[in-house]
């Protein structure tokens, strides 16, 4: 089986700021890794150099996708190769209904070849995935938050999806919305559809991933495999503390 990512010793500077400082890192396909830092850390940045968010070459380091050289340039490009991320800030047209949201940009609605009726069964299909029960042809402004984290992640879907990248996109998300996305990060992970999940709630880090990556002031800490690690052990290498030191126990 190829790899599906490699990241190696990848360095992004703000100016004197070096925001990501020699991170490597890897990902085969269906695997669940969780990136793990404070805040500031570098976790978000490292996946926007993956995303190519900045403009192509303002990184040092090397990205192979699937074996082969990738120098991320633009997201359209990442997209296609089935890299998408979803932000903690939605990036969703409000006025616009979840079907065109879904197919804003792509090719089946560019090319004028497919019809309403299929581009709605289509998008049926892809919430049905999701476990969204609502109309194709619902404004996305009238979706709670959790909801349009899910039509994000049926948009993904539409793109054939493989390496989905999640950054905090539980933090405005009820307890029950949180389930529901855990449950299709895992739904995903079955078919092969690996994930970079970025969250500093521990429990879900815990429940979801099969490796734990931890980062700190933009350097590498440790890649573990989550199966043995304990909340407490993720918060000592983030903090690069004993938690006794910080919090002393009877
Ligand atoms: P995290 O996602 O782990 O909270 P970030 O990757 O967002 O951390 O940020 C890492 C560091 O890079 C922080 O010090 C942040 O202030 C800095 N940084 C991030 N983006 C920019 C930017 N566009 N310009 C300047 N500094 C930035
Ligand atoms: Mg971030």
């Amino acid at each position: 089986m190829t790899t599906l990512l490699e990241m190696k010793n990848i360095t992004k500077r703000f100016g004197a700021v070096k925001a990501v400082d020699d991170i490597s890192l890897r990902l085969e396909p269906g695997e669940v890794v969780s990136l793990c830092g404070e805040n500031g850390s570098g976790k978000s940045t490292l996946m926007k150099v993956l995303c190519g968010l900045y403009p192509a070459g303002d990184y040092q380091g090397e990205i192979l996708f699937s074996g082969e050289p990738l120098r991320p340039a633009t997201i359209r490009d990442t997209e296609r190769k089935g890299i998408v991320i979803i932000h903690q800030e939605l990036a969703l047209v409000r006025q616009l209904t979840v079907l065109e949201n879904i197919f804003l940009g792509s090719e089946i609605s560019r090319g004028g070849v497919v019809d309403d009726e299929t581009m709605a069964l289509r998008c049926q299909r892809l919430l049905q995935q999701v476990k969204l029960d609502i109309s194709p042809h619902t404004r996305v402004g009238e979706l709670g938050i959790g909801q349009q984290q899910l039509v994000e992640i049926a948009r993904a879907l539409n793109k054939q999806v493989r390496l989905l990248i999640l950054d905090e996109p539980t933090s405005s998300l009820t307890e029950q919305e949180t389930g529901v996305l855990l449950e299709i990060v895992k739904d995903l992970r079955d078919h092969g559809i690996a994930c970079v999940y970025i969250s500093h709630k521990l429990n879900e880090v815990k429940a979801i991933s099969d490796t734990i990556c931890v980062i700190r002031d933009g350097k590498h800490i440790a890649t573990r495999p989550a199966e043995g690690l304990s909340e407490d052990d993720i918060i000592t290498m983030m903090v690069g503390r004993e938690l006794t030191a910080l919090y002393p126990r009877e």
